[in-house]
């Protein structure tokens, strides 16, 4: 039975009473699964709010990660301050971070590392932009991105890392993959840590994100390589994003 990650990045959304009635809604509907992981990724100065709010099933996980260890670097939050909050996982790489920060494939790797370093599951964001799909560039694209942190850290560190494909022109557009584009992809990049790691490759979970939402997830979801979702704007939204949840729920118990 495959296992589903269902992950919230709730962005720079949000304020202390939005996030109480929405984690209050979510946490009457999650149930612990061993097969299906809710993980929730809101803003730093949320994280402890959350922490505190949350039913032990649900995971927390933060959002980006300073790719230096500490010192003076104004503004920046360490892994070891999220490893100190007991989070449980990172976004990197993003593409949001990516074209607006600067996050190239150096700062990615770096963050990569520093997110073992500091115990946390990082959740490595990878995909192509609409040019380069236009242009027949997706899975290089995506295969740079991964070998790019591979060859920088250790293929071992993918045997606990989760990558999500997240098509650029998909993400907070309203338009999604169809679930054989995404299923493509996902099965290259299996492909490609293959050539590292058979079992990793086999074993890795791989979300997709883009305008996952309550009616696109189920053919989203029952791909062979897709192991649930990570997902923006609908997570915002208590109702879809249990539904979300309750389909991935049916999804598993079939
Ligand atoms: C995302 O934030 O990673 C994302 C996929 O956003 P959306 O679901 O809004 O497209």
């Amino acid at each position: 039975m495959k296992k589903l990650f269902i992950v919230a990045n709730w962005k720079m959304n949000g304020d202390k009473r939005f996030n109480e009635q929405l984690m209050r809604y979510i946490n009457e509907q999650v149930f612990k699964n061993s097969n299906l992981e809710v993980i929730i990724c809101p803003p730093f100065t949320y994280l402890t709010q959350i922490l505190e709010l949350k039913i032990s099933c649900i995971k927390i996980g933060a959002q980006n990660i300073s790719e230096k260890k500490d010192g003076a670097f104004t503004g920046e939050i360490s892994g070891s301050m999220l490893q100190d909050l007991k989070l449980d996982y990172v976004i990197i790489g993003h593409s949001e971070r990516r074209q607006m920060y600067n996050d190239d494939d150096n700062v990615i790797a770096r963050k990569f590392e520093l997110a073992h370093q500091n115990k946390l599951t990082p959740i490595l964001c990878v995909g192509e932009s609409l040019n380069e799909r236009n242009h027949g560039q997706t899975l290089s694209v995506v295969e740079s991105q991964i070998k790019s942190v591979i060859e920088a850290t250790q293929i071992e560190l993918f045997a606990k890392s989760i990558i999500a494909y997240e098509p650029v022109w998909a993400i907070g557009t309203g338009e999604t993959a169809t679930s054989i584009q995404a299923e493509e992809v996902h099965s290259s990049i299996r492909a490609i840590i293959e050539t590292y790691d058979s079992n990793i490759a086999t074993s890795i979970p791989i979300l997709y994100g883009g305008s996952v939402n309550a009616a696109n997830c189920k053919d989203l979801f029952t791909m062979v390589n897709i192991n649930g979702g990570l997902i923006g704007g609908a997570s915002l939204n208590g109702e879809e994003f249990v539904e979300i949840y309750q389909t991935a729920e049916k999804i598993i118990n079939e």
